[in-house]
């Protein structure tokens, strides 16, 4: 399938890095696609930044059949742009669009449309360090009926937003409240899936945790309360005793990109690793016995970002971050790898400028532009960032 163009007959000046924060300026273009039960997919087409006009009977405003993904671009020193993974993405995004009966999408192709937006927009990607342009790709419902059921026309939307440096606060140890009420999702929900409901159900949670001077909460499973599940939009990483352990992937949270990314380089670094269920108990009498070596969460948005603090029914576990980390080592390495600084063993790493241009047919009628907005977003936190 070809990508029409319609280029945009305002584009806006990039935004000044230094204050770009996250999510709060929008770059000139966006991709869209439909789809009906009778033409599939179709009308790939890269428009100008604008308002999708939904009417009120949208199914999605209701039942929320909603699925998204995010990814990043980085521009590297010599001027280029890469995308990090972002095969593994587009694989997740059809994952989710699976589980909330959405028609599948070429994996292959949604990655193109990925590569050719952000080259359309390359001048978006901004180049402080620390700094990337994210991608922020969603599928929703586009029938206009009431009624719970699948809908049988849908409309993929890419926006991409350029994103401040977590080196400022990202990366400041963090306070996390343990949550012992709410869950986030239970065995045979939506929980590893990409979709608004999972961050929906973290809302109250999250915002009683903020009353109480907390950065976000570490979720329980859902049924005894007892096993750790991840924290708000991240996985969580553990080191006891010099062995570093997450939660499985039981359907409940997140298959993580950046937690796979930890798991394949533990492995080569032949550090010791485990994916096992682990108890908040456990991690109390580790820390009582002085074998709680670190806590960090991992995402897409701060990489790797080091837990501070757990706080669980009113006890305060502290951790602090001694020199020659784990963490540190593998934040190290994966921001070596997304700026081009070390070596990408892996094939991670995909230019924008490839081939995936070829699909681009460029219209001759200039877009309307689309009006400036400046955010007015609460300040970036690494946690808060889905
Ligand atoms: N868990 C949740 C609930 C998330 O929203 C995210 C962010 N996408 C993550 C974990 C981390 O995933 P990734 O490393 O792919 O960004």
């Amino acid at each position: 399938m070809k990508i029409r163009l319609t280029r945009s007959n305002q584009p806006r000046p990039s935004t000044n890095s230094s204050e770009l924060g996250f999510g709060r300026y929008f770059a000139d273009h966006m991709f869209l696609m439909d789809f009906s039960s009778e033409k599939g997919w179709h009308d790939a087409r890269i428009v100008p930044y604008g308002s999708l006009g939904l009417e009120p009977a949208n199914l999605t405003l209701h039942y929320g059949q909603s699925i998204f993904e995010g990814l990043k671009a980085y521009r590297w020193a010599d001027g280029s742009v890469k995308l990090f993974r972002p095969h593994d993405h587009a694989e997740r995004f059809v994952r989710s669009a699976r589980r909330l009966c959405m028609p599948e999408f070429d994996p292959e192709f949604i990655v193109d449309s990925w590569k050719a937006l952000v080259h359309i927009d390359r001048d978006w990607v901004p180049s402080q360090p620390g700094t990337s342009l994210y991608l922020r790709p969603t599928v929703i419902a586009a029938d206009n009926m009431l009624g719970v059921r699948p809908a049988a026309h849908y409309l993929m939307n890419v926006i991409t937003s350029p994103v401040g440096s977590y080196y400022s606060r990202g990366a400041s140890p963090t306070r996390i409240l343990v949550e012992n009420q709410y869950t986030r999702a239970s065995a045979g929900g939506l929980g590893e899936a990409k979709t608004a409901a999972n961050y929906a159900a973290s809302l109250l949670a999250a915002e009683r945790a903020k009353k109480l001077g907390f950065d976000q909460v570490l979720w329980l499973d859902a049924k005894e309360h007892r096993y750790v599940e991840e924290v708000g939009t991240m996985n969580i990483f553990f080191v006891i005793d010099g062995v570093l352990v997450t939660p499985p992937l039981g359907g409940t949270i997140l298959d993580g990109i950046t937690r796979r990314t930890v798991l394949q380089l533990a492995k080569e670094w032949g550090i010791p690793h485990e994916e096992r269920r682990l108890t908040i108990d456990e991690i109390v009498e580790a820390s009582h016995r002085g074998t709680l070596e670190e806590v960090f969460g991992s995402g897409t948005a701060a990489t790797i970002s080091p837990v501070g603090e757990l706080n669980y029914n009113d006890e305060a576990i502290t951790i602090t971050e001694k020199e020659g980390s784990l963490r540190k080592r593998f934040f190290d390495a994966i921001i070596g790898i997304c700026y081009g600084t070390q070596p990408d063993n892996h094939g991670w790493i995909e230019p924008v400028e490839d081939s995936a241009l070829d699909v681009l047919e460029e219209e001759l009628v200039d877009g309307a532009g689309f009006l400036n907005r400046s955010g007015h977003g609460e300040p970036f936190r690494a946690f808060d960032v889905p």
